[in-house]
Parts: C-alpha cells; sequence; structure tokens
C-alpha cells in the first residue's frame, strides 16, 4: 500500500513521545496545516518515562503517566498510524516504511527515543528465555509493577547504578522487597555523581536496607528450586568477586540505545546517535532528528552528546516543528527558535534520599572540586578556571538526607543551575 501525500506537504513524525509531540505541537502553532503522520510502535497516548518507577511503585496510577489527554491531542489534528513500527526510513526517497506500506513525505522529525540494553547479563542456566526486567515504556513498568507486587518476590537484585537502576529500587522499596544493587562502579550514580556525594547517596540506600554491593558485576545466573522445592522459583547469582546470592527477580539497567536501526544504512550522519545542527536538521536537509536520538550541542563541552532528559526532548522536538513550518512556508527557520545547546541536569528522590546534579562531572585539566557539607546535605562544586583569574561553576552535585519541597537544598539546585547557565553565556 502506497499512502497519497495530499497537499503535497506532508510531516512525518516517527515515534509518539516527548519529542515527537512537542514536534507537532509547535508545526500547528507556527501555522502548519498539511498532514501530520505520526508513526507509533503502540497503540496507547504518548506517556512519561520519567514515570513509570512511580507507576511501578505505587505512587501514579497508570493514568497519570499520560502527560497529554487524548482531547488535548485531537485538537492537533493528527493523523496516527498505531501500532505500525517504522521498519524503514529512505531520506532519499522520502518514505517512511512499515509493515503497512509505504508512507511519502515531505520533511520527517525522528523522535523514536531509546531502549534499554541489558548489554553483559549472561544467558540464564536453566532458562535461557529468561529475560531481566528493564525499564522505559508502559509495558516495562506494567511487567516490574506485576513482579514486585506478587507476594512471593521478596528478593530483588538491581544490576546497573544509573537513575533509572535507582528509581528501579526506590519501586521496589516502596513494595517492602528486600534489595540489593550491583554495579561495576565504585560509587553510585556512574557518570553523574563525584564520589563526596555518591557517598552520602549510598549512606541513604544502607539506612533504608539496600545492600550495595559495588566494584562487582554479575558472573553469572542459574534457575533454581527454592527452600521449598517450588520448581525453578529463584535466581541464583554469582558474581564476579566469587559471592553467591539468591533472588526472585533481576532488574537491569545498563544503559541505552537510540532507536534508529530503522534509518538507512549511510543516508544520515550518525555518531553515537543522529547528529544535528541548532535546529534539529540531521545532516539530510528534509530529515530532523528529536529527543534521545539527537546528539546536539551539549553547551559545556561544546560537542555533539545525547543529552537525555525529558526538557531537552520536548524543547528540541518544538525546535524542529518550528523549523519545518518555517521551510515548508518558504521561509528560513527563525533565528530565535535555535537550540544552541542543552546541559545535562538531573534529579532522583529515593525514599526521601535526594539527589540533584546538572552541568558536567568531568574533572579535566583547569577544572577541579570543592565539597561543603553540612548536618543533612553535601554539596559538590565543580568549577573551571575562566582564564581572567576567575573560576567558573560548570556542574555540582547536591545530596540531601531529606526532599522536602522547598528545602534549601532544592533552592541550592536551581540557583546552582543558573549560575552554569549565566557563566556559560558569558564564556
Ligand atoms: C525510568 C526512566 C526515568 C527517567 N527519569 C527522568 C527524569 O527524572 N528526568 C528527565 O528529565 N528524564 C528522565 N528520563 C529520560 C526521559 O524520559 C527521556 O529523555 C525522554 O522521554 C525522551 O523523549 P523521546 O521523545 O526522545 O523518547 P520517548 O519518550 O521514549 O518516545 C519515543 C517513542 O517512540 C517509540 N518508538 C521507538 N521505536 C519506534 C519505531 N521504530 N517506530 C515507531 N515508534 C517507535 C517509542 O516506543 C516511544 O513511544 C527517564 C527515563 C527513564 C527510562
Amino acid at each position: 500500500m502506497t499512502m497519497v501525500d495530499p497537499g503535497n506537504q506532508t510531516v512525518a513524525i516517527l515515534g509518539y513521545g516527548t519529542a515527537g509531540v512537542n514536534a507537532a505541537i509547535a508545526l500547528r502553532r507556527a501555522g502548519f496545516d498539511g498532514v501530520i503522520r505520526v508513526f507509533s510502535d503502540t497503540d496507547i497516548l504518548p506517556y512519561s518515562p520519567i514515570l513509570t518507577s512511580y507507576y511501578a511503585g505505587g505512587l501514579k496510577t497508570y493514568e497519570e503517566c499520560f502527560p497529554w489527554s487524548a482531547e488535548e491531542l485531537a485538537e492537533l489534528s493528527l493523523e496516527v498510524v498505531a501500532n505500525s513500527p517504522v521498519v524503514e526510513l529512505d531520506p532519499e526517497a522520502h518514505v517512511v516504511r512499515t509493515a503497512e506500506g509505504e508512507f511519502p513525505y515531505t520533511k520527517c522529525v525522528i523522535a523514536t527515543g531509546a531502549t534499554p540494553v541489558p548489554v553483559g547479563f549472561p544467558p540464564v542456566e536453566g532458562d535461557e528465555a529468561y529475560k531481566p526486567i528493564v525499564l522505559r515504556t508502559m509495558e516495562n513498568a506494567e511487567r516490574l509493577k506485576t513482579a514486585i507486587e506478587d507476594p512471593l518476590c521478596k528478593r530483588v537484585l538491581v544490576s546497573g547504578a544509573s537513575m533509572v537502576a535507582l528509581k528501579t529500587l526506590e519501586a521496589c522499596l516502596y513494595h517492602g522487597i528486600e534489595c540489593t544493587l550491583v554495579g561495576v562502579n565504585p560509587h553510585v550514580l556512574d557518570m553523574n555523581a563525584l564520589p563526596e556525594a555518591a557517598e552520602r547517596f549510598e549512606k541513604g540506600l544502607v539506612e533504608k536496607g539496600v545492600t550495595l554491593r559495588l566494584g562487582n558485576r554479575i558472573a553469572s545466573v542459574k534457575r533454581i528450586d527454592d527452600a521449598d522445592g517450588f520448581q525453578g522459583r529463584k535466581l541464583e547469582v554469582t558474581f564476579a568477586n566469587g559471592d553467591v546470592d539468591t533472588f526472585d527477580e533481576i532488574s537491569v539497567s545498563h544503559g541505552m540505545k537510540s532507536n534508529i536501526e530503522f534509518v538507512k544504512e549511510g543516508s544520515l550522519e550518525i555518531d553515537r546517535a543522529l547528529v544535528v545542527d541548532d535546529f534539529m536538521r540531521t545532516s539530510n536537509p528534509d530529515v530532523y532528528a528529536a529527543g534521545d536520538v539527537a546528539q546536539g550541542t551539549e553547551l559545556i563541552s561544546g560537542q555533539k552528546r545525547i543529552v537525555g532528559i525529558w526538557k531537552n526532548a520536548a524543547l528540541q522536538g518544538a525546535c524542529a516543528g518550528r523549523a519545518i513550518a518555517a521551510e515548508l512556508a518558504g521561509e528560513e527557520p527563525p533565528a530565535d527558535c535555535a537550540l544552541e545547546g542543552s546541559i545535562a541536569t538531573n534529579t532522583i528522590v529515593v525514599k526521601g534520599t535526594l539527589f540533584i546534579s546538572a552541568g558536567t562531572m568531568e574533572l579535566s585539566e583547569g577544572r577541579w572540586t570543592e565539597v561543603r557539607e553540612s548536618d543533612d546535605m553535601t554539596v559538590v562544586y565543580v568549577f573551571e578556571d575562566a582564564g581572567d583569574g576567575q573560576r567558573r561553576l560548570v556542574g555540582f552535585n547536591i545530596t540531601c538526607d531529606h526532599d522536602d519541597e522547598g528545602s534549601v537544598a532544592f533552592d541550592t539546585g536551581a540557583m546552582l543551575v543558573m549560575q552554569i547557565e549565566r557563566g556559560l553565556r558569558e564564556r
């Protein structure tokens, strides 16, 4: 089947998530009244991956995971091609291919997000079909929720120490599960935290009953019977240091990969993801990319990097939508819609222990840290030499023993983000 392109102005949006929806909103706001055809690999409304762990942990209802109502989305007059994962994007032919057929486009936005990759998780002896729990989609969240709500599930191993791993861990703690966290690095929070801030966070985890196995990894996993002889009920894990322990479930958060495997080989510039300019244009003038598939400018390094956070996806989607609307109206994309770049920001709370970070933790030459500790909070500042006898803040971590709204920790975090942004403007 080949779809007809009615007004010769069809924008294809691949992926119905934050970046995709924001691209559609921006297109309509900028006056584009042609066809917006959105390709989705599910038949549910766009959801927030951020909220999946809160849903699994029982802190949010299923309905609360959807930032836009059906009515709000209907106002955008989108043609949604549901349950239809894109299998090929052919930029030269201006065609999107799915199992349903070929769909021509005038301009296209790739906004297909990312998928967890349980890299390094070994095949389970006695249960080769076993897949560890991962977290991204509502389907993933359902599996986690079902697993940890099962009264027989008492002990969970969380492998990985990233933000996603810690959010999974928090969901387990809310169901009274005994948790062990294993991570290859000596500290939690991987690339986001410096040791002093991570250590305070780790203390908070231990106080909540979490067993930490840091600087370690899963070496092998075996399906075994439980103490009552219930066949294959448990997972026996041997760690790299030789320790052995048993669990009811294993969750793995070892990283994400951008969903771009459908891009026709050699047709677009790809590094770790799709390399984009300040208007989210890829190397093909009619193909844009936004969100976790895009490698735009990271402001502190000045390099093209994936900044995999919600706000960035939303801003990039909106930027792509506005730029496309202008181009389809025969104009240049407006200068004020250019995104000069972004910085990484993260906030996570695990049952009261708060961690906020922004900017870079890369301690390259000319950078140093300063640590301030109080009774309830550790702040680590990353400064760099501004070259004029001044120093510039380029990153920070805050770990606080509580997460009270409007507390000093949140105020300090907001103030330090502004300080980083001011420094970048002056650079
Ligand atoms: C557990 C978790 C917690 C997080 N917490 C935070 C947080 O606290 N703060 C923060 O800022 N960010 C957080 N993030 C990151 C944030 O959710 C993402 O950066 C953001 O959702 C990216 O938006 P996106 O539109 O690029 O991708 P998505 O929101 O993933 O949307 C992409 C959509 O495209 C679909 N798709 C994929 N392949 C295809 C295909 N071939 N065809 C059609 N459709 C396809 C996907 O299924 C998905 O629906 C978290 C992420 C996770 C997983």
